[in-house]
């Protein structure tokens, strides 16, 4: 019978870990770390993300701002929105929600955030200490993947993954971190040949493409493990992801051995470790690591 590989048990796990420690900051009367946000335009499921982030900092005692900036702003004044935060001392972490307005180099924006303060661990110096195994902070969502498979003790060492889709946010760290697991990871992309042939060989599979309901359940191996990375928001406002969900109705229940459902799957465990990069830079900002 499938077992769905559920987030929100994880994303607490991680949370209660860090309120625990921050006990004794509070004790020591050391200032609990701080987030600003910084979303320009009005993308309603850029809205959503931005609650949630900021709800998750509320919960565990931390200071946080959204910065609201009209989609109108250039790059340069943007830039120089960044700057200020980099200067400002009471700022532990700056996250640029994504996408920007395209008129914006996505790029030459990021790259201002100090890398100390890159909270969603986008900028090149901290994607190449990744690489090297030495960052402060790790990719939010790649990281929280690795965290569900600990929580549901699914073993990565020496295991096959296959990894769909090379985004820098998801697909391309997510190589990494599973590599420094000891897993023996092929990445696939829109450009692969014959991927539906290729990913019947896999026992665990992290679909991150971004196409509404793409792979059918029986398009992998039987027995899977399927991380599903995808959402995506229908017409009658019903989430889905990269791959169908399973249906208790029909065969798709006892094809896979576990998957991440969506809504509830990989989303939880992202904030949770937006929560921990926080924590990390805040620690080492006030010389705790
Ligand atoms: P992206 O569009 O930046 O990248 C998609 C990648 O998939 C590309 O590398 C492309 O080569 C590959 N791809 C596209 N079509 C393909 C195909 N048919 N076969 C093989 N590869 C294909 O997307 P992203 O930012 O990585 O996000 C992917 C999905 O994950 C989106 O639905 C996004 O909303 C979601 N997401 C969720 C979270 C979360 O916390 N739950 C976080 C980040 C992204």
């Amino acid at each position: 019978m499938l077992i769905e590989l559920k987030g929100q048990p994880v994303s607490q796990k991680i949370q209660d870990e860090i309120k625990q420690e921050l006990q004794s900051w509070k004790s020591q009367n050391i200032s609990l770390p701080k987030l600003s946000v910084i979303l320009v335009g009005d993308d309603p499921a850029s809205q959503v993300y931005v609650g949630h982030k900021i709800r998750a900092c509320e919960n565990l005692g931390y200071t946080s701002e959204v910065l609201r900036i009209a989609s109108t702003i250039t790059e340069a004044d943007l830039i120089s929105q960044v700057k200020k935060l980099n200067q400002d001392d009471s700022v532990d972490g700056i996250l640029i929600q994504l996408p920007l307005p395209q008129h914006i180099n996505e790029r030459r924006v990021l790259e201002t955030i100090l890398p100390l303060k890159d909270v969603d661990c986008l900028t090149q110096s901290n994607m190449g200490a990744l690489v090297v195994g030495n960052s402060v902070v790790k990719p939010c969502t790649p990281a929280g993947i690795i965290e569900i498979f600990k929580f549901y003790n699914i073993s990565l060492t020496g295991r096959k993954i296959a990894v769909i889709g090379r985004s820098l946010i998801v697909g391309t760290p997510l190589v990494h971190l599973l590599n420094q697991e000891n897993a023996t990871v092929t990445l696939f992309h829109s450009k692969s040949q014959d991927l539906l042939n290729e990913i019947k060989d896999f026992d665990i599979v992290c679909v991150a493409i971004g196409k509404s309901e793409y792979f059918k359940i029986t398009d992998f191996k039987k027995g899977a493990v399927i991380i599903d990375v995808g959402i995506h928001r229908d017409s009658h406002n019903k989430l889905t992801g990269d791959v169908v969900s399973v249906s208790k109705n029909d065969d798709s229940i006892s094809w896979l051995s576990a998957k991440t459902p969506v809504p509830g799957g990989v989303g939880p465990t992202t904030i949770a470790m937006l929560m921990r990069n926080t924590f990390q830079v805040a620690k080492v900002r006030r010389n705790l690591l």
